[in-house]
């Protein structure tokens, strides 16, 4: 068996204009833009790279998008002020606090301080505690596992009923997305590094989400035939052909997966474009929130 592919980027691009659609529609019902405020501290490279992509998927969505630029240097009570003053700023919808965080930086308290109706990224507690409390809806629910979901959902994937086994139990992907899983009615079996026999969990699941990072960890003969494979992993593996001396790989063998799966999704092109796309749903129900029109 040969698995259906599925095709992130074309999902995100969809999300996208949905949400450039919807900014289009908000904007003639009030005269302002739905808007996302970034908070970038210190210089990781790679922060630098996130920020300045949502920046500029935000600006093709025709929203409003701004960068708040903090030296390394800076300390806890910078960050909270200009995370305090954001919250108060009525022109901002979202807030969006780029991890990690410069060591010495308490980022926990800094993600705390968001306010719950700007918490885009999903990562307050109470939005957490909310998603996983039966019969309580959170106002946001995290990027990329909303985006987990989403694939799955616009697929044709079923989620309920279904066996699903979610590998890693991180705040950000594995907590979250079993969570989501769960509240979409399917049987959740959470796995992590004291897991015993994973290769046997895995193999019990129609939905596997592999949430590890570590590169082609999860092999061909550990899928289920059939089942939907969701790999979340991003991870660097050298490859002398390259020009840049490495490619991406998931967390799932993906040469092996394919010949047993029923859907799966490739590294790169499969859940990582849609983390973005769901920051700019969010950011649009953030302003809907906050004019009334949710
Ligand atoms: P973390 O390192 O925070 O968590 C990894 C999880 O995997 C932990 O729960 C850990 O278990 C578990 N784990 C580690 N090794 C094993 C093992 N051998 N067997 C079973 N479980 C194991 O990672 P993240 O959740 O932040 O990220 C996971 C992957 O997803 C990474 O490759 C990351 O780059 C990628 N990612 C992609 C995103 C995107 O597409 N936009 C966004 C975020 C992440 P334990 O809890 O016991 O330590």
């Amino acid at each position: 068996m040969t698995a259906k592919l599925i095709d992130g980027k074309a999902i995100a691009e969809a999300v996208r204009q949905e949400a450039a659609v919807e900014t289009a529609r908000l904007k003639a019902l009030t005269g302002q833009l739905p808007t996302l405020a970034a908070v970038l501290v210190g210089d990781n490279p790679a922060s630098q790279t996130y920020v300045a992509s949502k920046g500029k998927a935000c600006e093709e969505a025709g929203m409003g998008s701004i960068t708040h630029r903090l030296p390394a240097t800076a300390t806890q009570q910078e960050v909270e002020d200009l995370v305090r003053a954001l919250n108060a700023d009525p022109a901002v919808n979202g807030i969006l606090v780029q991890l990690p965080l410069p060591k010495g930086l308490n980022e926990q308290a800094v993600l705390d301080l968001i306010s719950l109706s700007k918490d885009v990224d999903g990562f307050h507690p109470m939005n957490i505690g909310q998603l996983v409390m039966k019969g309580r809806t959170p106002q946001f629910v995290p990027c990329t596992p909303a985006g987990c979901i989403e694939l799955l959902v616009r697929s044709g994937i079923e989620i309920a009923g279904k066996d699903a086994v979610v590998v890693g139990r991180s705040n950000i992907v594995g907590v979250p997305v079993a969570a989501l899983l769960q509240n979409a009615d399917a049987t959740v079996t959470v796995c992590h590094s004291k897991t015993r026999d994973l290769p046997d969990k895995v193999r019990r699941a129609d939905i596997v989400v592999a949430a590890i990072g570590r590169p082609e960890y999860v092999r061909g003969d550990w899928i289920k035939p059939g089942a939907a494979v969701i790999d979340v992993g991003i991870n660097r593996i050298d490859d002398p052909t390259k020009k840049s001396g490495f490619r991406l790989v998931g967390d799932v063998n993906f040469a092996e997966a394919v010949e047993v799966a029923g859907w799966i999704t490739p590294v790169p092109g499969g859940v990582g474009p849609m983390t973005i796309a769901m920051l700019l749903t969010n950011t649009v129900r953030a302003f809907k929130l906050q004019h009334g029109l949710a």
